[in-house]
């Protein structure tokens, strides 16, 4: 039989590829374009499906999601709480709105306030990930009141589309993380600005998601534009997660706090509260003192906090999770062959150096990968096996990079 592709008919010498079967062949372009036909298929039958795509019965419960959580991200526990009993009710939530019983649970949003680098995306990173629904990451500070410079809040929904492959079904009980949205806060205290196009206005569009509504996205993302065609998307069944670090509102809580001590009872009451972290006692009105309109304060009604990381749970942090900082840089070296190992000391010295800086969890990946890069640009070209990291050794790379750093700035 003369070697043709049986698809297209191409012979052997005009093609890049040629697979053989049983009793034909296939050429490499054909084999491309079976491809699509198949993914288009696959994906015009899941648009028509109208279904949840879970049983509210698979789905983990509050335990198994904290379980799950506890895996990467260390401490936190309300947090945690919070959110696996919050995650769980919105999928029961979406289940009973299939049976239709005329008893309606409401959306269950969520706001957790904590400093920056204590978890706050990576908890919702890991939620989204343990239920395998569309996820992505937004930040507050990108948008603006429509009719100025900066993407419309809308924007939030096309990334959504975009990572469930415009799946409009799919991208409906997504999670969106919302980052940064202290950055919205109100700032009328400020006679400079006349319109507070960053602040309110954008507060008020979020509202819009937030509730729950049919609003017209740009498929591409980006400005409203008067000649494009919108997808429509249903918010009532997205789930927003909002995250932000709220500078200074532990003054409006202990504001707040003294205000309403009266009485030996109170002051009995005010010698037990924990003076070093007032964030644990934050309620929704702190943060309408610090700027966030009301509205969408009540469409926010899980309020949870992250607690500042202490040295003890950054220690943690650097070899515990699943997927520590040591354990990648582990991996990294086990790849070329080399053992890569810390003495004890180096990684204490790694967290008091990241308590220096003040960043949170996000302190210790730049400081372990300042300390790395050396060795990762020259070890694997070296015939060893092992490398050690000692203090001596992490301090001098530290050292030099903070100098490079100084000469570069
Ligand atoms: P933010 O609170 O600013 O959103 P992130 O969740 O982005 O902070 O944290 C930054 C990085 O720090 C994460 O990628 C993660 O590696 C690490 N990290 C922060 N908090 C924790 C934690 N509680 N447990 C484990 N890792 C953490």
């Amino acid at each position: 039989m003369k070697k043709a592709c049986s698809f297209c008919g191409r012979a052997e010498r005009d093609v890049s590829l040629l697979i053989t079967g049983m009793n034909g062949f296939i050429c490499g372009d054909c084999v491309q374009q079976a491809y699509r036909i198949v993914e288009d298929s696959m994906r015009a039958d899941h648009a028509g499906n109208e279904g949840l795509g879970f049983e509210l019965a698979d789905l983990p419960k509050p335990r198994d999601i904290k379980a799950y959580l506890d895996q990467y991200v260390i401490g936190q526990d309300d947090a945690k709480r919070n959110l696996a009993v919050a995650v769980y009710n919105h999928y029961k939530r979406l289940a009973q709105q299939a049976t239709e019983d005329g008893v309606e649970i409401e959306k269950s949003n969520i706001i957790m306030v904590g400093s920056t680098g204590t978890g706050k995306t990576l908890l919702a990173r890991t939620i989204a990930k343990l239920l395998h629904v569309p996820f992505t990451i937004v930040d507050a500070t990108v948008f603006t009141e429509a009719g100025y410079v900066g993407e419309d809040v809308e924007s939030i929904l096309s990334r959504l589309l975009q990572v469930a492959d415009y799946n409009v079904q799919a991208a409906q009980r997504g999670i969106v993380f919302i980052d940064e949205i202290d950055k919205i806060a109100r700032k009328s205290d400020n006679p400079s600005i006349t319109r507070d196009v960053s602040g309110e206005g954008v507060q008020q569009g979020l509202l819009k998601l937030l509730e729950g509504s049919m609003v017209n996205v740009p498929p591409k993302g980006g400005r409203k534009h008067p000649d494009q065609e919108y997808i429509h998307v249903d918010t009532r069944n997205i789930l927003f997660i909002c995250g932000g670090a709220f500078d200074g509102i532990e003054k409006k809580i202990a504001q707040r706090m003294n205000t309403r001590v009266v009485g030996y009872n109170s002051v009995q009451n005010l010698q037990q509260i924990d003076k070093s972290n007032l964030m644990k006692y934050i309620l929704p009105q702190d943060l309408k003192s610090f700027g966030l309109i009301p509205e969408i304060i009540g469409r926010l009604p899980v309020l949870t906090y992250l607690n500042p990381l202490d040295r003890k749970a950054l220690r943690s942090i650097l070899t515990e999770p699943k997927n520590s900082i040591v354990k990648q840089q582990v991996k990294l070296f086990e790849m070329d062959g080399i053992k890569l190992s810390f003495d004890d000391d180096t990684l204490e010295y790694i967290v008091d150096k990241a308590m220096e800086y003040n960043l949170g969890a996000r302190g210790l990946r730049s400081i372990m990968e300042s300390i790395m890069i050396d060795a990762m640009f020259e070890v694997p070209s070296k015939n060893v096996k092992t490398f050690k990291v000692t203090l001596d050794y992490a301090k001098k790379q530290l050292e030099k990079a903070n100098l490079a750093g100084v000469n570069a700035g």
